[in-house]
């Protein structure tokens, strides 16, 4: 029998043809906004003190349907979950110079909203087999200034949150879980994201649920639910007439969500079972064909919790496999699967934290008075996520695309041809 050549070296690719485009917005949507364009009202808020300070009718509808389906008190909508972040660091009393413990493998934003309210990040390593924040890394990185925590429940399950909660107990921290890439799973029975002081989910249009931008804001605590509502809605212009005494952070944007998008966002959270169902079956039929490959480190989720798929997550074992993460990777592709990713982010490598240049050019506020100590952001601090990024991870884009069975097929097709000619040691 002759080997089937590799694509990567002129044979045929395993697959010819491009996968459907994973596309959710339905005539439901289509319906919905219709309505709303019927209203001519594509947004009720008022920038003051005013029953429509809250928002128009539906941003208040999906405001209700998600605290039913988050089982929370509160649930606040705005524009990105960009700007949910920075509303939420805002509304739990974040000071300059404060110190936020968060994880480097996460999208640049979480890290960000940090600096918005002139905080320090202060960067920690992440579990090997989950890739969230490693809880003993959190603890490693306490310092009399660290302020809270922020846990990102990435690729789409849960963080540790017994022992982030614990931890947050012990030194009187706060939480705060970006849980963008995770709504729909479930943390021991508990929506994951809402286990936190605040927590939230994005809307942009890559993620499982979308209304094309936006922002889910979720909290149990009614005091930071009316901060929230105010530095989404220009906090500063408000209190006085509202009659706000306290004042810290009340510096208002607007990040409010309009009613198409909320309008949207009510037929999409009614999808939002289904649609994860869909992505853990898939993830399932992947796992149980790819198990079989010597060498490749299949997707771990944490027990009695679930995982949503955001992204399907492997990694090689190279100790066991002698060729590198890129040859594989670039063989797979050429093989015709999409969406695959070498390595992830560590957001601590980054230019602006290399250089440590974010406000002007002088190092602010890393060189300022409000930075109380020297946070090193250099290669070594996170051993576990650079190694991770430089050799033995790399991911598939699951949520991307409408996977059908042919396709899974050929997926697993695909790695088997590729892994019929690695070398073992
Ligand atoms: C998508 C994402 C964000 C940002 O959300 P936007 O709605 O695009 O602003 C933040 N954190 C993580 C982990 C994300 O995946």
């Amino acid at each position: 029998m002759t080997r089937k050549l590799l694509a990567i070296e002129g044979g045929q690719p395993t697959i010819d043809y491009v996968f459907e485009k994973f596309n959710t917005i339905g005539i439901e949507e289509e319906k919905s906004v219709r309505e709303v364009i019927k209203t001519g009202n594509l947004s009720n808020f008022l920038g003051r003190w005013d029953n429509n300070f809250f928002g128009g009718p539906k941003v208040l509808e999906f405001e209700n349907q998600l605290k039913k389906y988050f089982k929370v008190q509160n649930a606040v909508v705005v524009n990105s979950w960009t700007s949910g972040l920075v509303t939420a660091l805002g509304s739990v009393g974040i000071q300059p110079g404060d110190e936020v413990i968060v994880s480097t493998w996460t999208m640049s934003a979480t890290a960000t909203a940090i600096l918005q309210w002139n905080a320090i990040p202060v960067f920690a390593d992440i579990e090997d087999d989950t890739f969230c924040i490693d809880p003993v890394s959190i603890e490693n990185n306490i310092s009399p200034y660290t302020k809270a925590i922020i846990a990102v429940d990435i690729f789409g399950q849960s963080s540790n949150m017994d022992k982030i909660l614990a931890i947050a107990k012990k030194y009187n921290l706060v939480v705060v879980s970006d849980a963008a890439q995770a709504p729909g799973s479930f943390y021991k029975g508990n929506p994951t994201g809402t286990l936190a002081h605040v927590g939230g989910f994005s809307l942009n249009y890559h993620k499982h649920i979308h209304t094309g931008e936006g922002g889910i804001i979720v909290t149990n605590d009614d005091f930071i639910s009316e901060k929230l509502q105010l530095i989404r809605n220009h906090a500063e212009s408000v209190i006085g007439s509202k009659s706000t005494t306290n004042l810290p952070n009340m510096i208002g944007n607007n990040f409010r969500l309009g009613e198409i998008e909320c309008a949207i966002g009510i037929e999409q959270l009614k999808k939002l079972d289904s649609i994860v169902s869909r992505k853990q079956e898939i993830a399932q039929a992947l796992t149980e064909r790819l198990n079989e490959l010597d060498g490749l480190i299949t997707p771990v989720v944490r027990e009695n919790c679930t995982h949503s798929y955001y992204v399907y997550p492997l990694k090689i074992n190279l100790e066991k496999i002698a060729a590198s993460r890129e040859r594989i990777v670039d063989a797979l592709r050429a093989e015709g699967i999409p969406g695959l990713s070498k390595g992830y982010a560590n957001i601590h490598m980054l230019p602006m934290y290399q250089s440590k240049i974010a406000y002007g050019n002088s190092g602010f506020p890393w060189t300022s008075d409000i930075c109380r100590r020297e946070i090193s952001y250099q290669r070594g601090i996170c051993p576990t996520a650079e190694n991770l990024h430089e050799s033995t991870f790399f991911s598939f884009a699951l949520c991307a695309y409408e996977l059908y069975d042919n396709d899974i097929d050929l997926i697993y097709d695909a790695f088997k041809k590729v892994w019929g000619q690695l070398k073992f040691k």
